[in-house]
């Protein structure tokens, strides 16, 4: 069952090594002019659109739609806007992509920005493609083949609120209510540890294709994985909102102990800002949260711990603390290595207490140097550390070192 956890908790490592799509920012590529853009026409149409979105009016919006389709969609985005109380919102004309559809329809690039109120630090800013028809009088459709396209822009959504939290859903005909209490206690077991008072935003998209859309991804590279922690703009400048996406497919098979463990989590990613980190080691980021979404679980550690173990058993002690390398997501002993970075977050907080732990890893994600810090919070060298994490996994798997 545990095992059913590991590819879901990848998600950060994913985003945490440079390299991966999500992070980066791909230009447009240049357009020739053509005859048939009216940019003054759309950016008209986009400055009522917005006015539209930010009134939270569903009948303007939707009367600048382009057929029955587009009508539903528009509405359904001043509609999302008002339920997750937006801020921030603006729709920019940037330029055409030279896609043309007749004499009057064109695609074009929109820089759009929201902020959640009450979540969100910063805006969130995408230029997310639009089509524009009647000369640019009407909106067609918002987005466009695989193009990073939002949650909220892509159709009707429920938003649901629990304290701590809001969970905002493609409506898709499933039942996402138990998503909200899931959601609500990963925010309250989280805070119990890492305290704070920020609040956990939750993303469902109504299948895996739109996961990747609304993460920037290269189709298929998150369908193994039942939820990730990423920023909502792909940027990683501090401040940039993060939330937890959830893969309805894998995640909806999860029993509701996995589903909560997955849930709290990817919450500690999302609440400690652990995603725009940088120079932390990944086996303290994956290996904290597991501490804490493991912390009050009541599973035999042959469960929780059953791969590292058998791995002791077979191959004696690691030599060395898990290297951010073995969390690649191609990696094939993706479990193991996630237990041994939970033994290592649970060999800190036998040391010195879990609020050693808590120090520590807070003062990692606030830019201080690795040894210094573990000494200060436990008296220790790394390979202190190193040693007694050895004697705990040869411990719990029954070996000698
Ligand atoms: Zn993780």
């Amino acid at each position: 069952m545990i095992s059913r956890l590991i590819p879901a908790i990848l998600v950060v490592v994913a985003l945490a090594t440079a390299g991966c799509a999500p992070d980066e920012y791909v230009a447009p590529p240049p357009v020739q002019g053509s005859e048939v853009a009216d940019p003054a026409t759309a950016a008209t149409t986009l400055a009522s659109f917005q006015g539209a979105v930010v009134a939270g009016d569903a009948t303007v919006a939707g009367d600048l739609a382009a057929d029955d389709d587009a009508r539903v969609l528009l509405e359904a985005v001043a509609d999302n806007a008002r339920a997750l109380d937006l801020t921030d919102v603006t729709f920019r004309y940037v330029t055409e992509t030279g896609k043309t559809q007749g004499d009057d329809a064109w695609e074009g690039l929109v820089a759009v920005t929201w902020r959640i109120q009450g979540f969100d630090e910063a805006s969130a800013r995408l230029e997310i493609p639009m089509s524009f028809a009647d000369g640019g009088r009407r909106i067609a459709t918002i987005g466009s083949g695989p193009a990073r396209l939002p949650v909220w822009l892509s159709g009707p959504a429920t938003v649901r609120r629990v304290p701590g939290a809001l969970v905002l859903s493609s409506d898709n005909g499933a039942d996402r209510t138990a998503y909200s209490r899931w959601a609500r206690r990963a925010v309250e077991e989280a805070r119990e540890v890492v305290g704070g008072r920020a609040g956990l935003v939750v993303e469902i998209p109504s299948d895996t294709a739109a996961l990747h859309r609304a993460l920037g991804a290269d189709p298929g590279s998150y369908s193994a994985i039942a939820a990730v922690t990423a920023p909502v703009d792909g940027s990683r400048v501090k401040g940039s909102p993060v939330h937890v996406f959830v893969n309805p497919p894998v995640y909806d098979e999860l029993d509701p102990v996995a589903a909560q463990v997955v849930m709290t989590h990817e919450a500690v990613h999302a609440l400690t800002g652990a995603v725009l980190a940088r120079s932390v080691p990944l086996w303290l980021v994956e290996g904290f949260a597991d501490y804490v979404a493991l912390r009050d679980v009541a599973l035999p550690l042959s469960k929780t711990a059953g791969q590292i173990m058998k791995q002791v058993r077979r191959n004696g002690v690691p030599k060395s603390l898990p290297a951010d390398s073995e969390f690649n997501p191609s990696g094939t002993h993706l479990g193991t290595v996630y237990e041994a970075a939970w033994q290592v977050a649970a060999t800190l907080a036998d040391r010195g207490g879990e609020s050693a732990l808590v120090a520590f890893y807070r003062a990692l994600l606030a830019g201080k140097d690795f040894g210094p810090a573990l000494r200060t919070s436990f008296a220790w060298s790394t390979a202190d550390l190193t040693a007694a994490w050895q004697a705990r996994l040869a411990g719990l798997a029954g070996v000698s070192e």
